[in-house]
């Protein structure tokens, strides 16, 4: 169990991996890897098979260990440049769907400027918006206003 929390030393940043070749890399199921990726995980959708940075996979397990212990508000998203949950800079974010119900939320961090994505889905928007400032894609904003 000790050596979970230590994975992220397997992945090496300058490679790309498939689902499938996270999951043999880390020992974790599939299934598992989708769960990282619908918990916010970036990963490119563009290509098929999707892939994953290796940086990102990397950053996502270690942000994973401090999240347990400081998890985010719903106007929070983490920041992996300061390794804690902030809220985006002006409470501004823009939400960039993924899927038809999936999107992500991307924010830049108050405290050092990088940016921060969150991975919510349409149907949370509606509560979201009531806490932070949401740019939605054009033709998005009817489909939420009619939720
Ligand atoms: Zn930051």
């Amino acid at each position: 169990m000790g050596k979970r929390n230590s994975n992220y030393r397997l992945v090496k940043i300058h490679r790309n991996y498939t689902v499938e070749e996270t999951a043999s890399l880390l020992s974790v199921h599939k299934n598992t890897v989708r769960i990282w990726i619908k918990e916010g995980l970036p990963c490119i959708y563009e290509k098929r098979p999707m892939l994953i940075l290796g940086r990102d996979l990397s950053a996502f397990l270690q942000a994973r260990r401090v999240k347990k212990k400081r998890p985010c508000k719903p106007n929070q998203m983490y920041c992996l440049r300061c390794r804690s949950p902030k809220v985006p800079a002006g409470n501004m974010v823009d939400y960039q769907p993924a899927t038809e119900t999936l999107g992500n939320l991307f924010g830049i961090c108050p405290d050092c400027g990088v940016g921060m994505n969150r991975r919510t889905s349409l149907s949370k928007l509606v509560q979201i918006q009531e806490i932070l400032d949401i740019t939605l894609t054009e033709g998005l904003q009817h489909i939420v206003d009619s939720n």
